[in-house]
Order: C-alpha cells, then sequence, then structure tokens
C-alpha cells in the first residue's frame, strides 16, 4: 500500500522538475535516464557536519581545504549559497533539523545537559522525527555519528524511527573512539544500544563511513531504499586526527588548523568511499545526497573560518547560522547549479519527505520548512521563506532575516541592529538608527512568532557565551525549571 501510494508522488514529482528544468542536451540525458527511475523511491544520505566553518570546504570557497568529495556533492548537485540552520549551536540545531521545525516550539532551546539524562531533555516523543517518516515509507533507516537530540534511552535513535544506530547519543566524543568504563551508557559508543568493543574502533570519523558504506552495500541488495543520517562530530574538539590526515595538511602553519583541516579531510575521504559504494551499486542516479554543518565554526584557537561571515558559533552573526549547504539528485536537479535564495536546515525534513513519498501538510505537527525541490528546479521563483528566526535563552537574545535585511538583538548592549546582506554580507554597518521603521516591523515580526513558542524546557549551562549579567542568568534560570 505504501508503494502504491509512493508511485503517485513520484510521477508527479518527476512530471513537475521536467517541465522545470531547461532541456538543454546534458539535461535531456540525464533527465531522461531519470525518467526511467520514477517510481523508485530515492535514497537518501544526509551528511551533517559539526561545527564547520562556512568557508571550510572546497564548494564553500576555501583555500587551504581541498575537499574534492564533498565538492562533488555541488558539481554535480545545487550549491545553496545562502543556508541557515535554526540554532548557533549543536542540539537545538539538530532537533530543528529532524523535526523540520523551529526547536522553540518544543522547548529545545539548549543542548541537552548531560548531568540530567533522567529529565528527558531532547526532542520528546511527541515530536515526529524524520526518520519516523521515512521508516513510514518503506525506507531502511540508519543513524550514525553523533545524536545530541536526547539522552535518555528513549530518545536514542533506535526509538526514534531508525532500524540501526552507531555512535554515541550525547554531544561530544573522543576520537580514538574512547571513554571511560565508569561513563554513563549514554556517553558511550554504541551499536543498537550494545556498546562497540574497541577492537572495532579506530579513527571514529573512518569507523562512521565505513558503516555508512556497509550499511550501503547490504541494503543495496534488499529491494528497501535507505535514508542514512550520518551525522559526523568532525571537526568539532578535540583536535584530534591520525598522521596519514595530518601529513597532507602540512602547508598550513598554523598548528590547530592543521589539525582541524585534517579532521576534515577525514570526512572527505569518507565521502569518497561513499561515492564509490553508490557506484559500486549502481545507485548514484537514484540517491539524494546532502551535505551541511549544524552550526558555524568555533572562534576557539584561531581552527575554523567562517570568512567572509561575522564572528562564530554560538550566536546571531551569520558565522553562527550559517553553513555550507549542498543537495544532490542526478537528473532532478541541475548539475553544477547554485541558488541564492534564502534557505534552512528545517527544510530538509519536507524536501527529503516529500521526494519519499509523503506528503508534509500531513504531518501531525505543522512543519516550518518547506519542500526545496520546486524552488531548486526554478518551478517557483519566490522566496522559500518570508522571514526565518532564531531565538537563544528565551529570547535575551535574537534575529530575523526578512529578504535582504537582518535585524539582531543582542543583549549585551541590549539593542537593535540592523545589516542589509547584499549590501554588506560581513554585518559591519549597523543601519538601525535611520530605519527606524523597518526595525520595529521586523520586531514586531518576530514577536509575534515568539507568541508561538514555549519557554525553554531546560536550562543550558554551556551555551548562553552572550550572557555576562549573572542575575538576569538567574531570573532565565528559575522561568525555564518551572516549565519542564
Ligand atoms: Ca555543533
Amino acid at each position: 500500500m505504501l508503494r502504491s501510494k509512493y508511485f503517485i508522488g513520484a510521477a508527479a514529482i518527476g512530471v513537475a522538475t521536467v517541465g522545470a528544468l531547461a532541456l538543454n542536451r546534458t539535461n535531456s540525458e540525464s533527465l531522461q535516464k531519470s525518467a526511467a527511475k520514477v517510481g523508485e523511491k530515492p535514497n537518501v544520505i544526509l551528511i551533517l557536519l559539526d561545527d564547520l566553518g562556512s568557508t571550510d570546504v572546497g564548494f564553500g570557497g576555501s583555500l587551504d581545504i581541498k575537499t574534492p568529495n564533498i565538492d562533488r556533492i555541488a558539481e554535480e548537485g545545487v550549491n545553496c549559497t545562502e543556508a541557515y540552520i535554526s540554532a548557533p549551536y549543536s542540539g537545538p540545531s539538530r532537533c530543528g533539523l529532524m523535526t523540520g521545525r523551529y526547536q522553540q516550539r518544543f522547548g529545545a532551546e539548549g543542548n541537552a545537559n548531560a548531568q540530567t539524562v533522567e529529565e528527558k531533555q531532547g526532542v520528546l516523543e511527541s515530536e515526529v522525527l524524520l526518520s519516523n517518516v521515512m521508516k513510514e515509507q518503506g525506507y531502511a533507516t540508519c543513524a550514525i555519528g553523533k545524536w545530541h537530540l536526547g539522552d535518555h534511552p528513549d530518545l536514542w535513535p533506535q526509538s526514534r524511527g531508525f532500524d540501526h544506530f552507531y555512535g554515541f547519543p550525547g554531544g561530544g566524543y573522543s576520537f580514538w573512539g574512547t571513554a571511560n568504563k565508569n561513563d554513563h551508557e549514554y556517553k558511550l559508543l554504541q551499536e543498537n544500544g550494545v556498546p562497540v568493543k574497541s577492537t572495532k574502533q579506530t579513527y571514529i570519523t573512518d569507523d562512521f563511513s565505513r558503516e555508512a558504506v556497509e550499511f550501503i552495500d547490504k541494503t543495496s541488495k534488499t529491494d528497501d531504499p535507505f535514508f542514512i543520517y550520518l551525522a559526523y562530530n568532525a571537526p568539532h574538539a578535540p583536535l584530534q586526527a591520525p598522521q596519514k590526515y595530518l601529513d597532507r595538511t602540512k602547508h598550513i602553519s598554523q598548528a590547530q588548523r592543521s589539525v582541524y583541516a585534517a579532521m576534515v579531510l577525514a570526512v572527505d575521504d569518507g565521502v569518497g568511499q561513499i561515492w564509490e559504494a553508490l557506484e559500486r551499486n549502481d545507485i548514484e542516479d537514484n540517491t539524494m545526497i546532502i551535505f551541511l554543518s549544524d552550526n558555524g565554526g568555533t572562534g576557539d584557537a584561531g581552527r575554523a573560518m567562517n570568512y567572509p561571515r561575522r564572528s562564530f558559533k554560538g550566536n546571531m552573526f551569520d558565522g553562527g547560522i550559517r553553513t555550507p549547504f549542498a543537495i544532490y539528485w542526478k537528473g532532478q536537479l541541475q548539475a553544477g547549479s547554485t541558488y541564492d535564495k534564502t534557505i534552512s536546515s528545517l527544510d530538509i525534513f519536507p524536501t527529503v519527505a516529500t521526494a519519499a513519498g509523503f506528503n508534509p501538510a500531513d504531518n501531525k505537527n505543522p512543519l516550518d520548512g518547506v519542500d526545496l525541490l520546486p524552488y531548486l528546479t526554478n518551478e517557483k521563483s519566490s522566496n522559500p521563506h518570508k522571514s526565518l528566526f532564531w531565538r537563544v535563552c528565551g529570547g535575551m537574545e535574537y534575529a530575523v532575516r526578512s529578504g535582504d535585511y537582518k535585524l539582531v538583538k543582542t543583549y549585551y548592549q541590549d539593542e537593535y541592529m540592523l545589516f542589509n546582506l547584499k549590501n554588506d554580507p560581513i554585518e559591519m554597518t549597523d543601519i538601525a538608527s535611520c530605519n527606524k521603521e523597518l526595525v520595529e516591523k521586523m520586531a514586531a515580526e518576530y514577536k509575534a512568532w515568539d507568541a508561538e513558542l514555549m519557554e525553554p524546557r531546560w536550562v543550558d549551562e554551556h551555551a548562553p557565551h552572550q550572557v555576562t549579567d549573572h542575575e538576569a542568568w538567574e531570573l532565565f534560570r528559575k522561568k525555564s525549571s518551572g516549565n519542564r
């Protein structure tokens, strides 16, 4: 029954796409090839990096880190140059990504705190995850790497629509795959709830790539399409890389950046192995690949580069909330194209779910993201979003992006800043004082959105880098702890 429902959806997608693309010779050939595939559900590989700088992959503009395998996703797909994530740090960003909804709607506004696992900090069971939908659509589902959507076992991937999980539920891990034997189980590297033996562990990035390749090889021999959520914890701290990668970044003289770059190269090699697996199984024509990071690069010790975006992970300037973003789906998307309208990581849920045959309007909870396919194929020429919003610490800081304009409300100075990102992509010229009407309009738009949200369900002790006022912080703690 699921299959027959899908056939209608897939045919509709194929027809719409054929109508939208410019039919030059190359496209015509590839579309003819894809037409033969209509009726098959695409496999989906969602590759998420951790704290990757906006300009730290080749297709994002890096000059010193070469990533040919990651770049291939953009070169044979679409490079989305104005892509945002819904939070400036890990936990809440992933909660938004996997639900397609602003995570503040369900109180997941900070990182889950490792000391309070019993409290079910993370995405509660009342929310539908993309993996739930994919499972319903007949997919073999697999999560690999860092989870960070809840430390409690009820919130782990295997309870949230994933058939298979190889990774760690928390927010960080040693790249050598070791853990203290006294650690709580949510801190351990596991395979479907069973701690992974140290003999199976090498360099964790290599291990995650190996697991993805094994899942591709295994599932390709069955009739089921697959959905792989491959969430590398690279290049997040700790800075650790084997010599084989360090040997390839000796041209970088700054020590921390050199190790960081080696960690990105490990991911790129892994993506190369995934391409090989797709080709080996002859499924690269019917596999969608999406690549992004969960937040901007960190400002620690000059390791990451977000240039020309202002600032870093943890705040509301573009360096905190922008990501390199590429999407590949052969025959459906024009190879080597660029999309420059503002999109969000929240769009991934409806985009992937629609490709799998699900109608996003049928989701139990209303989605904030939109299906990007009609936009990426120019079937729709309008902006996918009228506005995008960000909020941290219950609104101590927030931001709004509408068209070319971005409003940033800072806590430290308690003031609005307004930027025209088209003229000023580095957010250096604050034009709030001479655009008071626009500031008020965007602030009002934020407040209307904010009124739909709940207070944070827990206090994230590590996230509020911005809040230096102890009294205000205590007030926030009190407000949030009454809302669990
Ligand atoms: Ca992160």
